[in-house]
Order: C-alpha cells, then sequence, then structure tokens
C-alpha cells in the first residue's frame, strides 16, 4: 500500500466555512479514493504532537492554536502516487496557485484550508496517528 495513500485533512477553518462537501468532491473527482475518514477536533497536545517538527518556529504556537479552533476532517485518500498528486492539488503552503484546493478556499499561509502528508513515510505516520489499524484495511 505504500506509495498508494496519502494522509488528509480539512482545517478548522475550511470546515468552519462550511467548503467540507465542496473539498470532498474535488478529491473524488481527481481520483482519490476515501479510505478513511473521521470529524473531530484535536486538544492541544495532539495538535502538538501532530506539528513536533515545527516547534520552535515563529507559527508554532498560533498553528497549535488554530488547529484547535474547531474540528477537522481527518481523512485517508487512496490514488496511485497519492501524496506527490495531492500535493500538487492543493497547491504550496504559501501564494497556491490558481486552480488548486488552497487557492480556492485558504485565506491566509496559516489559515489555508488543508493538510497534506509531505512524504510516503508520514503518511503512514500521520494515518496511524488518526486511525486504528483495522480502519485502513
Ligand atoms: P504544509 O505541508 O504545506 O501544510 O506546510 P508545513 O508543514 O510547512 O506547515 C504546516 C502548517 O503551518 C501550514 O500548512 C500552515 O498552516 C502553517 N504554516 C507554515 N508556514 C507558515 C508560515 O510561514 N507562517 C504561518 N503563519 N503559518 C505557516
Amino acid at each position: 500500500m505504500a506509495g498508494n495513500i496519502t494522509f488528509s485533512m480539512i482545517k478548522p477553518d475550511a470546515v468552519g466555512k462550511g467548503y467540507t462537501g465542496k473539498i470532498l468532491d474535488r478529491f473524488i473527482s481527481e481520483g482519490f479514493k476515501i479510505k478513511a475518514m473521521r470529524y473531530t477536533r484535536l486538544c492541544k497536545c495532539e495538535a502538538e504532537t501532530f506539528y513536533a517538527v515545527h516547534k520552535g518556529k515563529d507559527f508554532y504556537e498560533p498553528l497549535v492554536e488554530f488547529m484547535t479552533s474547531g474540528p477537522v476532517v481527518a481523512l485517508v485518500l487512496e490514488k496511485e502516487n497519492a501524496v506527490a498528486d495531492y500535493r500538487t492539488m492543493i497547491g504550496a503552503t504559501s501564494n497556491p496557485a490558481e486552480g488548486t484546493v488552497r487557492h480556492q478556499f485558504a485565506e491566509s499561509t496559516r489559515l489555508n484550508a488543508v493538510h497534506g502528508s509531505d512524504s510516503d513515510e508520514n503518511a503512514q505516520i500521520e494515518a496511524g496517528f488518526f486511525f486504528a489499524q483495522r480502519e485502513l484495511l
């Protein structure tokens, strides 16, 4: 399965503005199959752990605050070349290109609507952070 899945999150800004359905529709229409999905909310400790790689950066604390500010939708998506294709679909962290999900739905670098894994290894780690093994069969 490695190489064929990515972990995705619809972040609190996009969920709060009612974009969940439109974003899911985009994922599906671009050929991603939903393997697992959960509507949930992160506590501070979970957000800190999820973004631990950024600890110490100036945007870390505001990022944790943002990610705990409301519910998220966590997803495992399946497609050939999932990590790279998903990141192309969502666009860059800052100044996302026209036609990308972030260009359409993000309002700033921080409030940028969606998360996506940056490697196959992190896709596995992030999927395992949110979902039990039996939910990923
Ligand atoms: P991603 O892989 O595109 O989500 O980007 P990163 O893993 O580098 O950063 C994680 C998240 O932190 C991003 O999605 C943004 O929500 C936020 N972030 C990253 N860089 C910055 C920054 O320079 N400024 C601010 N305000 N937020 C940032």
